[in-house]
């Protein structure tokens, strides 16, 4: 790899990550972004039938329009929004580039470390978002094959017994699309109801399906083994053994921390383990090293998305052009 000193390296290129590529740019600084996977991996690795639940205009950066053809974009029309913003912009991305860890220099600059080599900068903006590590269950059986923490497509579950773990939006969606499929569906669900944040056309879609019977759900119930053809439910009434082909968890994502570690980027205590930061700048304890996006709070993985992170260009470049006195 080069010799060159970037001003700015991001690691990560996903929406929020384009966004401070293109504020560095407009300002005349150097940026690089190096990305693990492909461009806007997280959004590549979404359901492939995937609805976003904000309209397209919320999720625009770079003054580049987003004209789609739904109330709501689709997944595809996405992809193909955040190529065209890349190409608008003409933006520096190294896809396939997994930034591997950090070192401090004596001027606090930085050295990142990469399978293809390592690259200078002087400053680091830390935009990984979550969607690579799933929360486990840690439920005796969640190693076994049919178990999927990702899901991409109802067509391998068509005619099968599959339990969806979980009641916020994904659960649901999933839960509905495999029904609709022919999937015989039944829910775990830990709580009394089906989450209050799920939005409000799917909430009482999926009611009246349960309510229907269509499908079935347990609610108050944890699963307690899963077994190659069966999974074990600890359900109010005691325990019920099902018949199962595959489980769904959807139990939410966290941010990966083994990262944060490799970075050298201290977390907060708490349960919500968030990148300590100046909440101003977005700097986190690491002179020059700034946090960006969803992973800004943690474990609490709701607080922040798309259309609510996207101002953290600004506070960054604004940051780095004027510094502390
Ligand atoms: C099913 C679903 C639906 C959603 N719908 C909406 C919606 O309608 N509206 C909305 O605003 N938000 C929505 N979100 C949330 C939205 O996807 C996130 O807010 C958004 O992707 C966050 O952008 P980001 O750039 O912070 O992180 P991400 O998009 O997650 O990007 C992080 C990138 O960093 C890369 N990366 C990670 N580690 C490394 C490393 N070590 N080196 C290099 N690269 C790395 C990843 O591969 C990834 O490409 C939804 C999320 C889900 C799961």
């Amino acid at each position: 790899m080069e010799n060159s000193v970037y001003d700015i390296i991001i690691i990560g290129a996903g929406p929020i990550g384009l966004c401070c590529a293109i504020e560095a740019q407009k300002k005349g600084l150097s940026a690089l972004i190096l990305e693990k996977g492909v461009l806007v991996n997280s959004i590549y690795n979404f359901p492939t039938n995937m609805t976003f639940f904000s309209t397209s205009k919320l999720l625009e950066i770079g003054d580049v329009p987003f004209i789609s053809h739904n109330d709501k974009p689709t997944r595809a029309e996405a992809l193909e929004y955040y190529r065209r913003v890349v190409d608008t912009w003409d933006l520096n991305v190294i896809t396939f580039c997994e930034a591997m860890s950090l070192d401090r220099l004596a001027n606090d600059n930085y050295i990142i470390e990469t399978p293809k080599g390592v690259l200078k900068t002087k400053h680091v903006v830390v935009s990984t978002g979550f969607y690579d590590t799933a929360r486990l269950m840690n439920v005796a059986g969640e190693s076994l094959p049919k178990v999927k923490h990702f899901y991409d497509d109802a067509h391998p579950y068509v005619g099968k017994k599959v339990l969806v773990v979980g009641a916020a939006n994904s659960a649901c969606d999933i839960a509905l699309e495999l029904y609709h499929k022919n999937a015989e569906v039944t829910m775990v669900i830990r709580g009394r109801e089906i989450n209050t944040r799920v939005k409000y056309w799917i909430k009482p879609n999926i009611e009246n399906r349960i309510k229907e019977g269509s499908i079935k759900a347990y609610f108050g119930t944890n699963i307690k083994e899963i077994k190659t053809t069966s999974v074990v439910l600890e359900t109010p009434k005691g325990e019920v053994i099902l018949k199962n082909d595959f489980v769904l968890a959807m139990t939410g994502y966290q941010p990966d921390y083994s990262l944060f570690r490799k970075l050298g980027i201290p977390i907060s205590a708490d349960a919500q383990k968030i990148p300590l930061h100046n909440e101003i700048t977005l700097e986190t304890s690491l002179p020059n090293v700034f946090v960006a996006g969803v992973i800004k709070s943690g474990m609490k993985t709701s607080a922040y998305f798309i259309e609510n992170s996207r101002d953290d260009a600004l506070k960054i470049i604004d940051a780095i052009l004027t510094p502390n006195p």
